[in-house]
């Protein structure tokens, strides 16, 4: 696709985005999907992007989701049809969107330079390194002109519309390598995210921060993107000043041959030191992981998937597996044109990603098996973006099942507090000893965990922020259901029945069992008040009490 052809395909996109449905045109059409929707008692996403298909198109496009909701509440409001609730959540653009508790609002920083030279990353004019324009994220950042701002107030205001909770937010900063931003950038822009959050204007970054504590839409997570050599132990505590309580790094391999065959610029050591790093500062841990890197086979990336976890350096809490995307204009391109490389073949890709899924140990959690890039970019290789779906059919007719904490989340389910077991999963790090406390449903379906860090004693002392030494360290407390509004009643989800302070008391016994004295938690500006109901006290960095 050339630039004039992209420039109509972003055209297109904004005018099919822009315009409502014709209810007078599509009336008929919009009341028999709705009653196919409520008639289909085990939908799914997949199914009900098919009946939308069968039912209404734009052309030969399908019709957004939340185009849908929205011509739903329309024609409820003309009283064409009366409100369902129940209907309308089954509509809602992306019904697993806010399973996992909070609501995930994606932020883009501007372009800036990255210094890694990665042979597979594209760049494109005017957007942050590995960025392309028709990205579904990088289209609405650029139509707010990367402003943090605008950006987080209009997504606040789409998912309000499509009838979405916007109480808790997980803000993810998407951008290249965050870390190489200038600093003033860096704090301005997190302040104005946190502004749009606050519905109001401050006069500081810490004043913006004050202000959410209480706001309307409180900030419950915030994840960074970076590159395992830009973290030292400054930028950590930078990282957290900013309120980061998340990083997502780019490993991408851990094989040092491989990774000088790509450019990458960093080694393996430098993945291991950087997690050890934000680990003993109790941040969430996410890696990306690239199969099928220049040099790389199936069968030598299926052994260097297994050092995610043999290695006690790694074990990552979160894992994107990102298929490597051949992408013109990038040097692997000129390699693949010269016959240098090869992308898989799907059914490569698919046992590979099998394998993969049934290595993964329960405490990480499989966020993507396949990065989001429109088809029109990739120029030869796998363009199945339902990639998920398609490995999770294969292991069910094979009868296996992933253990990542995604696939054993609640999703739907109705919980009674009283029949979930706590079950514990202890592990050991290179520099912790890690302990993952989760609520069990009797169909062993995962209602919600915490993950408790406890330094070694033999833990560099050099490498531990002065706040955090001494302290045991709750790095995640993670309660499903529904992101439920505050104080709104809907019996039977997790999030309402005390279960994150009842592992959180588990976590004080273990550590105090332990020999700890103090107990820290990694909270999200968000959360404060939460943690100053059980006792929690701020700090510079962390919110710690005795125990
Ligand atoms: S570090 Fe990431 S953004 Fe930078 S060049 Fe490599 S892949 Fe691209």
């Amino acid at each position: 696709m050339n630039q004039p052809e992209r420039e109509r395909a972003r055209r297109e996109w904004r005018a099919r985005r822009d315009t409502p449905i014709n209810l007078d045109q599509h009336r008929d059409a919009l009341l028999a999907l709705f009653d196919a929707v409520r008639a289909d008692e085990n939908l799914t996403r997949p199914k009900l992007n098919r009946l939308i298909m069968r039912h209404i198109t734009a052309g030969n496009q399908p019709v957004p989701q939340e185009k849908i909701v929205a011509a739903y509440r329309q024609l409820a409001a003309r009283g064409v049809i009366q409100f369902d609730r129940a209907l309308a959540e089954r509509l809602q653009l992306k019904p697993m969107r806010t399973m996992s508790g909070v609501t995930p609002v994606a932020v883009m920083t501007r372009a800036h330079p990255c210094p890694g030279k990665c042979i597979f990353c594209p760049d494109a004019e005017g957007f942050p390194k590995s960025y392309l324009p028709l990205e579904p994220g990088a289209q609405r950042a650029e139509e707010h002109h990367f402003d943090p701002f605008a950006q987080t107030a209009a997504r606040i205001k789409t998912l309000e519309t499509i009838g979405h909770a916007t109480d808790k937010i997980e803000l993810l900063i998407l951008g290249g390598s965050w870390s190489a931003y200038p600093h003033a950038y860096q704090e301005w822009f997190v302040q104005r995210c946190l502004d749009a959050m606050n519905e109001r204007a401050s006069s500081s970054l810490i004043d913006a921060q004050s202000a959410n504590e209480t706001a309307a839409h409180r900030n419950v997570g915030m994840v960074m993107e970076t590159r395992p050599d830009l973290i030292t132990r400054d930028e950590v505590r930078r990282l957290r000043w900013l309120g980061a309580t998340k990083i997502q790094m780019g490993a991408q391999s851990l094989d040092d041959k491989i990774l000088a065959a790509n450019c990458r610029g960093h080694t393996v050591a430098d993945t291991r030191r950087a997690m050890r790093l934000l680990r003993l500062a109790g941040f969430k841990l996410h890696l990306h992981w690239m199969p099928n890197l220049f040099g790389a086979t199936a069968e030598s990336d299926r052994v260097d998937f297994a050092r995610l976890w043999d290695d006690p350096a790694l074990r990552p809490d979160e894992l994107k597996i990102y298929p490597c995307s051949l992408i013109e204009g990038t040097e692997l391109y000129a390699r693949w044109r010269r016959g240098e490389y090869r992308p898989y073949t799907d059914d490569e890709l698919v046992e590979l990603l099998i394998a993969c899924k049934l290595r993964v140990p329960p405490y990480c959690r499989i966020n993507r098996v396949v990065r989001d890039i429109p088809a029109s970019y990739i120029a030869a290789g796998n363009t199945t973006s339902d990639l998920r779906v398609v490995v999770q059919r294969a292991l069910r007719a094979r009868g296996l099942q992933c253990q990542c904490i995604r696939c054993r989340e609640v999703r739907d389910d109705k919980i009674a507090a009283e029949e979930l077991r706590l079950d514990l999963l202890s592990y050991q790090t290179d520099a912790t000893t890690e302990h993952l406390l989760s609520f069990v449903t009797p169909r062993n379906r995962l209602a919600g965990f915490l993950r408790l860090s406890l330094p070694s004693p033999d833990a560099p002392r050099a490498e531990i922020l002065d706040e955090a030494r001494g302290a045991a360290m709750i790095r995640e407390v993670h309660i499903y259901g529904r992101a439920l509004e505050i104080g709104a009643d809907s019996s039977g989800d997790a999030q309402h029945t005390g279960l994150g302070t009842r592992l959180i008391e588990r976590a004080t016994q273990i550590a105090r069992a332990a020999g700890f004295k103090r107990l820290a938690v990694i909270a999200a500006i968000g959360t404060r008040e939460y943690y100053r109901k059980l006792g929690f006290a701020l700090g510079e960095l962390y919110m710690t009490r005795a125990i």
